[in-house]
């Protein structure tokens, strides 16, 4: 048996804040520089909206159609410029561009290649199946994974076990032989660990860290003292 090592996506391997940013530079100079909206005053608000979204799609509290659009439509609401049809047109928009974007976190294509020889590697992604594919194949990426678990395609996300289950059936591999690598405490890092994994958090931003992980990592070719 071998040592199986399971990564998170966005924001462990994909640089998603760069590549968001990046969409939404070309957004604004296309679409609401002109309606008066500068960046510097649409980017924060957003971020927090966005986040806020996200977490009550998490809970089944909203769709994923309602999160893509609302995200929008509630800043320019908060901007005290509400248009919907912008808005829809900004969604559809970031959709079509920021999965195609490549920015990757620092060292993770060099991570790849150290590990890639030695072990299995498997995705297990919280989010939608079209932007995790235009993730993969806009970028290399998508040459490293055996199993790619999107929480949208099975239908329970991290850190609920049941995904963490269904990685192993999928890998063809039990807990005891199970990593996984993320940036998000309880997807992560708490989720695995409770179904008997080993897990690493990926503390990038070099928050403190909990008394209740066990390991840590600051940047990802750091994985080379643990594998
Ligand atoms: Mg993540």
């Amino acid at each position: 048996m071998s040592i199986h090592i399971f990564f998170d996506l966005d924001h462990t391997l994909w640089d998603f804040d760069a590549n968001s940013k990046s969409t939404l530079v070309e957004l604004a100079d296309e679409y609401f520089q002109k309606k008066g909206i500068s960046l510097e005053e649409f980017y924060p608000i957003y971020k927090e909206i966005n986040a806020t979204l996200w977490k009550r799609w998490s809970l089944n509290d909203i769709d994923q159609a309602t999160l893509r659009v609302s995200r929008f439509s509630l800043t320019l609401e908060a901007l005290k410029k509400p248009d919907q049809a912008l808005a829809e047109e900004l969604s559809f928009q970031y959709l079509n561009r920021s999965p195609k974007k490549t920015q990757l976190m620092p060292g993770a294509i060099e991570i790849l290649d150290y590990l890639s020889p030695k072990y299995p590697l498997h995705l297990i992604t919280n989010g939608f199946k079209d932007a995790a594919e235009a993730k993969l194949k806009s970028t290399p990426l998508g040459n490293y994974f055996k199993e790619v678990i999107v929480s949208e395609v099975f239908g329970v996300q991290k850190p609920h076990p049941s995904i963490f289950q269904h990685a192993l059936e999928q890998a063809g591999t039990s807990a005891e032989w199970a990593w996984m690598i993320g940036d998000n405490l309880d997807a992560d890092v708490r989720g695995p660990i409770k179904a008997g994994w080993k897990a690493i958090y990926f503390n990038h931003f070099q928050q403190p860290k909990p008394a209740d992980v066990p390991m840590e990592i600051h940047h990802l070719l750091e994985l080379k003292n643990f594998f």
